[in-house]
């Protein structure tokens, strides 16, 4: 019977500090192991609760031995009737066989090198109750390798078990985790945060994190089977309900933040920057193209700063949009600035709008870090004297002690790739030199991703951030045909490498680092392009870009490769997402099984960027009808970065698509964003009404969920100025 929830009576930081204790606390838990256990990410009582199991044994249902088959699990429980220790033939691996007898026939149980405590509590004649896989193969007799067994004595009333079965940090039993996570239930259940409000509690019919946490770790084996799944999916989704909450509140009070912070309004100018700018345009914008500028500009005319993310797959054209905004905010006077991951993507969109800045006299500069330091100097001061309005830059923006007193707006390209706190930083440019009149007022911030997060995500972040979405390419684009080819055709399409070359066009072939090479991955790189040249591309001028290779070098490689002096682009990293080399029109991707969906997808984004048609070719290791290929083969189909995310979504998970950089993302142990989106929006509501009941955040209630929110997410979303 579920209880009702009981808040927490501990004073929240007494509560912190004591889940904070590291293992070693625990009996039988030594300091060698506790060191071990912090290495596999298990370093605190918290890290233990929060060790949730993946799946449950369910011992009480004991089946006969004459029932079990070949390769089935199961519960049994018999007698010992025989117990040998020998070595296998050659003599260095230890055996150790015993024979379970029950009723209805015998097995055999065997263990290869077991550890003494094994034999030593072996005895024949011994009742025990066993579990585990029966070994597929069938030999003389039915063999069980590797049992879970506890010797039931005679006398006990010990029953078989329900038993949580956790993911083993390295080598530690199944039951050493059971026996610490019921210790540290015993000694730390009572300092889990259980700081909801009661009503809401109530409302959700949500668990206290305590109870919760028994009900998952210490299942009751007196109820029945359906009873305790349906109090284990109660535990589950109170333990992502509590996180879910903080989230949103946190998310709610940094809107509110924002909201009450002073920013810029830059109305639009008849005549003016970007009117002429459109003038200008070779082509119209799209429909989605002038609807996501609308939300923008809207945006910037609100006298708050503007938050906002425009996601738009590869090459559906965001870079016009940073640039009109950008023309938005230096027709009001204000300066421009476009933050880009890397040199080379930087670059290029310098080089791409410089023409227009001419045309339309903005004074304009470029700045990275690979710039004499003079120059970087002197480009540095222009910047802080308010002589420049747009500025294109890599980290150096951040890093170099820029200052950007007149700063109205900016823009961050492939934002993922950028921290929390470099977005921060960025947006305080114009906070820095106080004295030249900065300050007044926070700049709008415009992030743009070519990582498309599919919907049911990106509304998620919506609580803070609110998201734009381009999802049309613009007209006249060929999509990109995608095949997937078994590798023994792989001459093949070599062959189409060459014919490609020998037309005009150049071509992408991409590597995953293989097991093998990833210790020395600069080598196996090298002698791979080596041995192509050396034959199936012999003649073909070849190139060769890798992680382990100095910044300035790759970006020297991948120049060479735009202006065409190279011809075939040998890759064993992810090419740089947004480099547009038009003449290139063919992907092949070796090994593409181990890519990602979205990331195959980014890939193929690099090709189709000119007026002929591009391939993308996915040559796949193994056999037809793996499910590798099937899940490749939704790249065939599915041309939209949305529906590839999704599908990706669905096959991998919310963690690996959004990638652990996603700010905001790092905090969930329990909850998922897909599967559990509903409950996050239920939790999102809760949130929202809470806080428009309780502004201050004062009062006994409040002051513990202020507390417990300042704890959880009060340094990763900045929220430091709400709490005194
Ligand atoms: P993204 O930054 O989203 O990857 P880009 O801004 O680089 O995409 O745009 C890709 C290409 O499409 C560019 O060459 C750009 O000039 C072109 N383009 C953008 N918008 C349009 C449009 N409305 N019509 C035709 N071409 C467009
Ligand atoms: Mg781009």
């Amino acid at each position: 019977m579920p209880q009702p929830y009981r808040v927490t009576s501990v004073d929240p930081a007494d509560c912190h500090h004591a889940l904070q204790a590291g293992l070693e606390i625990l009996k039988g838990v030594g300091l060698v192991r506790a060191a071990q256990l912090v290495g596999r990410g298990l370093a605190t009582i918290e890290d233990l609760l929060y060790h949730l199991p993946f799946r449950y044994e369910d011992r009480r249902d004991v089946s006969a031995i004459a029932e079990v088959g070949a390769g089935e699990s199961g519960s049994l429980v018999g007698r010992l009737t025989s117990l040998r220790a020998g070595r296998l033939r050659g003599g260095r691996r230890r055996i150790l066989t015993a024979v379970l007898t029950d009723d209805t026939g015998s097995l055999e149980l065997v263990w290869f090198n077991p550890p003494r405590y094994i034999a030593d509590a072996l005895r024949v004649g011994q009742r025990l109750a066993v579990y585990g896989r029966i070994a597929p193969e069938r030999g003389a007799r039915l063999s069980l390798p590797h049992p879970e067994f506890e010797i039931l004595d005679e006398e006990s009333e010990r029953r078989p078990e329900v038993r949580p079965v956790y993911e083993k940090p390295g080598d530690v039993s199944q039951a050493n985790l059971r026996g610490w996570a019921a210790q540290a239930l015993e000694r730390f259940g009572g300092f889990l945060p259980s700081f909801l409000p009661s009503e809401l509690a109530e409302r959700q019919g949500l668990m206290d994190l305590n109870q919760a946490m028994e009900v998952i770790h210490r299942p009751d084996s007196a109820m029945a089977p359906d009873a305790l799944e349906k109090a284990r999916t109660t535990a589950r989704r109170s333990l992502a309900f509590d996180e879910f909450f903080y989230f949103q509140l946190a998310l709610a009070l940094r809107h509110r933040q924002r909201r009450d912070t002073p920013g810029f309004s830059s109305p639009a100018r008849p005549g003016s920057l970007t009117a002429r700018m459109r003038e200008l345009l070779p082509y119209r914008l799209t429909g989605g193209q002038e609807r996501v500028l609308r939300e923008i500009y809207r945006d910037m005319e609100s006298p708050n700063p503007m938050r906002r993310l425009l996601q738009g797959d590869v090459g559906s054209g965001k870079t016009v949009l940073a640039w009109l905004s950008a023309l938005r905010a230096m027709e009001n006077g204000r300066q421009a600035l476009l933050l880009a991951p890397t040199e080379l993507l930087a670059e290029q969109h310098y080089e791409r709008l410089r023409p227009y800045a001419e045309r339309l006299r903005i004074r304009s500069v470029f700045l990275s870090g690979s710039l004499p330091a003079a120059v970087r100097k002197e480009i540095t001061e222009r910047i802080g004297d308010g002589e420049v309005d747009f500025v294109v830059g890599t980290h150096a923006l951040i890093q170099e002690g820029v200052s950007a007193p007149r700063m109205g707006l900016g823009i961050v390209d492939e934002q993922h790739r950028f921290g929390v706190s470099q977005r921060s930083a960025f947006a305080r440019l114009s906070l820095r030199d106080e004295a030249a009149g900065g300050g007044a007022g926070e700049p709008d911030l415009l992030l743009m991703s070519a990582t498309p997060i599919p919907r049911s995500l990106a509304m998620v972040l919506s609580g803070d951030l609110e998201v734009s979405l381009l999802d049309e390419a613009p007209p006249g684009r060929t999509p990109v045909r995608t095949v997937v080819v078994q590798e023994g055709q792989r001459q093949r399409v070599y062959e189409r490498v060459r014919s490609a070359v020998a037309d005009g066009r150049q071509a992408y072939l991409v590597y995953p680092l293989v097991e093998e090479s990833q210790k020395m991955p600069m080598a196996a790189a090298e002698s791979m392009a080596r041995e192509l040249s050396r034959t199936v591309m012999r003649g073909l001028r070849l190139g060769l870009v890798h992680g382990q290779m100095p910044t300035a070098e790759r970006d020297q490689v991948m120049r060479r490769f735009r202006q065409g002096e190279i011809q075939v682009l040998v890759a064993t990293t992810v090419i740089e997402v947004g480099i547009d080399v038009p003449g290139a029109t063919l992907m092949v991707v070796e090994h593409a099984e181990r890519f990602g969906l979205a990331q195959l997808h980014q890939l193929r984004g690099r090709v189709g960027r000119g007026r002929d048609e591009s391939h993308c070719v996915l040559i796949h290791y193994g056999s037809r009808d793996d499910d590798s290929r099937r899940r490749l083969e939704v790249l065939e189909q599915a041309a939209d970065g949305f529906e590839v995310a999704e599908a990706d979504l669905r096959l991998r998970g919310a963690g690996e698509v959004l990638g652990t950089r996603q700010a905001g993302f790092q905090g969930f142990r329990v909850a998922h964003l897909v599967y559990d989106s509903e409950m996050l929006q239920a939790a999102r509501q809760e949130a929202h009404d809470w806080l428009a009941r309780n502004p201050s955040l004062r009062g006994k209630v409040s002051r513990r969920v202020r507390e417990e929110l300042r704890y959880r997410w009060g340094e990763a979303m900045q929220l430091g100025t709400w709490a005194d």
